[in-house]
């Protein structure tokens, strides 16, 4: 009888320990097909949002990166691609706590689409399966500051000029508009943002009809440089 009452308790906490495991779902593995089908876009959010309070809060998963470089050796099954600036402070991987295999990265100063990016998100959704497209600014852009103030240098130029739909969009009453003033950049920042969903939608029929079944998800985000937070606008 005492016996029965301890393998009840051990099974009870053994189930209570299987069902903490179940809510922090990420436990250092890389993704399978099957576990990458399963996941929803909303599940992606979800996932991409927990990754990030880890980071913030210090209590990031522990990583065998060289077992995942194995274990990804013979195929990838990323959740999610982000669009997010070339800027050095903010690596997607690191700020949402993923490892290896789990995301898809474009990563162009200004975080902004055109087709050859957009092509390659195509891939990342329809071809291999990533269930969100998260695009995302940051604070204190560079290249947002850059495009306020028409900054021109070789090549550069033509780069930032992808960001000057955003900088004529925003409205209000701004006495300065260049990056003298942080309250406009960071406007143009969250413009930036919103103009680069509504063209990928315009421009990428794939991507459209994807969105339009559910079958993938799309959410801007906003990374603070100063706290490692990313805000989700949804
Ligand atoms: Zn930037």
């Amino acid at each position: 009888m005492k016996v029965n009452r301890v393998k009840v308790m051990a099974l009870a906490i053994a189930i209570f320990f299987a069902m903490i495991g179940a809510v922090h779902a990420d436990s250092g593995a890389t993704l399978t097909r099957e576990a990458q089908a399963a996941i929803t876009p909303d599940k992606a959010i979800e996932m991409l949002k927990q990754g990030n309070q880890r980071f913030v809060s210090g209590k990031t998963v522990e990583r065998d990166l060289l077992a995942q470089v194995k274990q990804t050796s013979k195929g990838q099954f990323p959740f999610a691609v982000v669009v997010s600036c070339l800027d050095s402070r903010i690596p997607p991987e690191i700020v949402f706590d993923r490892g290896i295999g789990d995301l898809f990265l474009a990563r162009v100063a200004g975080n902004f689409v055109n087709d050859d990016i957009l092509g390659s998100l195509e891939f990342a959704t329809k071809l291999s399966g990533a269930k969100l497209i998260v695009v995302m600014g940051h604070t204190e852009c560079g290249a947002v500051k850059g495009a306020c103030d028409g900054a021109q240098l070789g090549l550069l130029t033509a780069t930032l000029a992808n960001i000057n739909p955003a900088v004529t969009a925003v409205q209000g009453d701004y006495t300065t508009r260049s990056s003298k003033n942080p309250k406009f950049v960071q406007a143009v920042a969250e413009m930036n943002v919103s103009l680069t969903m509504q063209k990928l939608r315009d421009r990428s029929v794939v991507m459209r009809e994807m969105l339009d079944k559910g079958e993938i998800g799309m959410v801007g985000a906003m990374y603070d440089i100063s706290t490692g937070e990313v805000k989700f606008y949804k």
